[in-house]
């Protein structure tokens, strides 16, 4: 790894924080209360800014915006095609943002810089246009019904969504939210996750700038219990979509059906397993399974984190996963060629050292890694586990940090017993270059995206989403459209059916 003084000695930020307050009805406002909350940079545990705190009276004040921008427009009764334009400028502006969206993002969040700039920027302006392309070919069908009737179906926003995003990937959750529900032409309340406020603060700031009208989109920073828990349960929101843990996806599902029965998707954990079979390339197997596990600080809802290998190569993977986790450069995030950065907080990191005891003491064997990395922030030491069993903590619960687990398996119909044998159901990577093995899997994994020969593979186009506990409906692609849609039925009787 880096030498410990790379991560005791920060690089300063270039940018300066500029937007901390509110978002509401096109405006920045302190929060009611005129409470704030500090925001911290996970290299050092120091404050970077004051956010304003939004709670229950703030998400009444934007949801009220967010009505208002609805009911009485212009947003929905604009054209679809003047509201992909929005879109299509918000996603140059993003571009033209880069460095100062990225670096805001690495900082508040501690990943890589260069994965910030050149995977994370990219995406995210290549998925609003993704939606700005959709905007105006959403349309509905002709029905061929029985009887004297004309019959046809209109695709309508659903009206206010209400968004709850997570910390791990702040500006894509944000475009995977924001991007859909404004193509279908509904209005928003977004609450971003308490730890990283800042990015979602400036990106919406950009929106506006692109041309959105006041309302459409308000931003509220703030925590989970006031804020996030105010929205979830709100009774002028007709639609919530989620992405966090699944025990805080049973309570927003819980406080939805309790208050309006709005509709919820729900994007949750995962406990994916990445399969390496005995006709794998260990090489490269190696590679893209520490690729699966280790990527933005092992803080993946889809992290392949359950590495199945198969006995007749698992000797050797294990040594070779040793090599590479030791060659990973951990470091300052800003520093170029960092491939690992601080994890987010305390409370992230301290939990993932108790699963690392945990492994520890349930038998597994610890092959590398294992420590606190450097005396400040949240930075840990890429770490192995070999001799995984099912029953271990470590295989079955959500690490959520740099910390692979290794598995032996034998044959096909027991490996996906045991690949299976989890409560969640999100992804899957599948190691192979035989065509029947690979088809056997993908029919039998009970997951929402099986990757082949490749993993985190995060197209616009493609579904994202998970099977059990991992979460209800899809993301990106075509199949979030229908999340932010009603359908309306039109029957009109008809004079003369002959024609
Ligand atoms: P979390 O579920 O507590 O937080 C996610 C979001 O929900 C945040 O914005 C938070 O403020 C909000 N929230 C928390 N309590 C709420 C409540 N009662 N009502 C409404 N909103 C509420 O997740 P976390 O603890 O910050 O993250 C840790 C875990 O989340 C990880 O271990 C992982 O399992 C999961 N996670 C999953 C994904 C994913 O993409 N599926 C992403 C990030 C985190």
């Amino acid at each position: 790894y880096s030498t410990s003084s790379a991560v005791d000695n920060p690089i300063t930020p270039s940018i300066k924080v500029d937007y901390t307050q509110l978002l509401i009805n096109g405006n920045f406002v302190d929060s009611a209360s005129g409470k704030t909350f500090p925001t911290y940079d996970p290299r050092t545990g120091d404050v970077i800014a004051h956010v304003s705190e939004g709670d229950a009276e703030d998400i009444d004040r934007a949801v009220s915006a967010a009505r208002k921008a609805f009911d009485e427009g212009p947003w929905p009764r604009m054209t679809a095609y003047e509201r992909s334009e929005v879109l299509f400028r918000f996603a140059d502006l993003l571009d033209k943002h880069t460095e100062e969206l990225a670096t805001l993002e690495t900082w508040d969040n501690g990943k890589p810089y260069e994965q910030s700039a050149k995977i994370e920027l990219p995406m995210i302006s290549r998925v609003i246009r993704y939606y700005a392309g959709w905007a105006d070919k959403v349309h509905g069908l002709t029905v061929p019904a029985d009887g004297p009737y004309h019959v046809q179906t209109i695709n309508e926003p659903i009206g206010v969504a209400g968004q709850i995003i997570p910390w791990n990937f702040p500006l894509i959750m944000f475009a995977w939210k924001v991007g859909p529900a404004l193509a279908c032409g509904c209005t928003i309340v977004l609450k971003s996750a308490e730890q990283t406020p800042l990015s979602a603060l400036l990106a919406a700031k950009l929106l506006h700038e692109a041309g959105l009208p006041p309302g459409v989109l308000n931003v509220v920073s703030g925590f989970g219990r006031t804020a996030g828990a105010a929205l979830s349960s709100h009774m002028a929101v007709d639609k919530l979509a989620f992405t966090g843990s699944s025990a805080t996806g049973k309570i927003v599902l819980t406080s939805a059906a309790n208050s309006n029965l709005k509709p919820v998707t729900l994007e949750l954990g995962g406990k994916s397993p990445f399969i390496v079979c005995k006709d794998a390339d260990v090489d490269k197997a190696v590679e893209l399974a520490h690729f699966a596990l280790f990527f933005n600080q092992g803080q993946c809802c889809c992290a392949g984190s359950r590495t199945y290998v198969h006995e007749s190569v698992y000797d050797e993977f294990i040594e070779k996963a040793k090599t590479r986790a030791l060659k990973r450069s951990v470091g300052d995030p800003f520093k170029a060629g960092i491939e690992q950065g601080p994890q987010i907080d305390s409370t992230q990191f301290k939990k993932i050292l108790g699963y690392i005891k945990s492994g520890v003491e349930s038998g597994a064997t610890l092959v590398t890694g294992g420590e606190r990395l450097g005396n400040k922030g949240y930075y840990i030491q890429p770490t192995v586990f070999a001799n995984v069993k099912e029953d271990m903590l470590i295989a079955q619960d959500e690490i959520f940090g740099p910390v692979q687990s290794i598995l032996k398996f034998k044959d096909m119909d027991e490996l996906i017993r045991r690949a299976n044998q989890t409560r969640y159901g999100l992804a899957a990577g599948v190691f192979t270059n035989d065509l029947d093995t690979a088809n056997t899997l993908t029919r039998a994994l009970r997951v929402g995206t099986v990757w082949i020969n490749c993993y985190d593979v995060f197209d616009a186009s493609i579904p994202f989403g998970g099977y059990k506990m991992s979460g209800q409906g899809r993301e990106k692609g075509v199949h979030c459209l229908s999340n932010y849609l009603q359908v309306k039925a039109v029957v009109t009787k008809l004079k003369n059916p002959a024609w």
